[in-house]
């Protein structure tokens, strides 16, 4: 048997989710012809969860929303999808790490009723990706750093359900025997990881890319970011290239549930893993109880 959880998020004829019913993650429950099978029309949410507590819980849901604002969805209600995560997070509690994954997507072609749904299960063991770190490659995502702005259309920046390139992007990795990725834009500029924000540590600072570079803002790096002083660091958002990259004192991939990867090399070349931070970093991430 499965330590998995199921609820579903009812919706009506308008859009507006109705209420959250309990059920059962071992039967079918979603149509052929929804679009979130068929064509990947939806947006969706990972929530870690830590002895119980969703971690970083407003900001998913922020996040969540706008989301669905790119995909015109309709607003996600905050107290329905609360109770939704709640229930779950109540059933994983004897748990040090899970996740909960919330789903909303446009539904059945034709129908203006909108599918939502949520699933939470155990967190697999990260420890030694934590610990020892990640060999990632960099691969050209082909879009430029102004897309968002440029194209909006193409949705960069949102979480949708429409993430096979991003699982291309990781056989990729695998085929050149690394673990991960972290995207580049068409000039140069450094981006995000498949399911991941890149932060690079500079002497006493940290440094993300901005979110306007059409990469989804992260919620493990605002919160790292916000914590930054506990290690004696101050944080910066600002573009990065790869010779950043190389000449960083220390990077990591960081999300959340894997929550902060060091990385300890970038396309073959071995880098140096602070091990110290790392530590500080994760323990800090597996802590959090907001
Ligand atoms: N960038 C992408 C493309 C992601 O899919 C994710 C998370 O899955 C992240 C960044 C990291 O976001 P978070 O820290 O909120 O998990």
């Amino acid at each position: 048997m499965t330590d998995a959880h199921l609820v579903l998020v009812s919706h009506d004829g308008e859009g507006h989710a109705t209420g959250v019913v309990p059920a059962d993650p071992d039967l079918a429950q979603l149509s052929v012809l929804d679009l979130a099978a068929t064509r990947g029309d939806g947006v969706f949410e990972t929530i870690s969860v830590g002895a119980g507590h969703p971690q970083a819980f407003a900001a998913h849901l922020e996040r969540f929303a706008r989301s669905a604002r790119m995909l015109d969805l309709p607003h996600p209600d905050e107290g329905v999808w609360g109770d939704a995560v709640h229930a779950l997070a109540e059933r994983l509690a004897d748990h040090d790490e899970a996740w909960i994954k919330i789903v909303l997507a446009r539904g059945v072609e034709g129908r203006s009723m909108p599918t939502g749904w949520g699933y939470g299960t155990v967190a697999p063991d990260y420890r030694r990706e934590r610990t020892e770190g990640i060999e990632v490659v960099l691969l050209d995502r082909g879009l430029r750093s102004d897309v968002a702005a440029t194209s909006p259309w193409l949705l960069a920046g949102a979480k949708t359900l429409s993430y096979a390139i991003n699982r291309a992007a990781l056989r990729e990795a695998m085929r050149r025997g690394a673990d991960d990725v972290v995207f580049v834009s068409s000039d140069g500029l450094l981006l995000e990881g498949p399911t991941s924000t890149l932060v690079i540590r500079r002497g006493t600072e940290l440094v993300s890319p901005p979110p306007e570079l059409g990469i989804l803002p992260g919620t493990t790096q605002v919160d790292l970011f916000e914590a930054a002083d506990e290690w004696g660091l101050t944080s910066a958002i600002e573009p990065l290239t790869p010779a950043g990259l190389a000449s960083a004192d220390a990077a990591w991939l960081v999300s959340s549930v894997r929550h902060a990867a060091p990385l300890r090399s970038v396309d073959g070349v071995a880098r140096a893993v602070d091990g110290e931070l790392s530590a500080a970093m994760n323990g800090f991430l597996r802590r959090r109880t907001h």
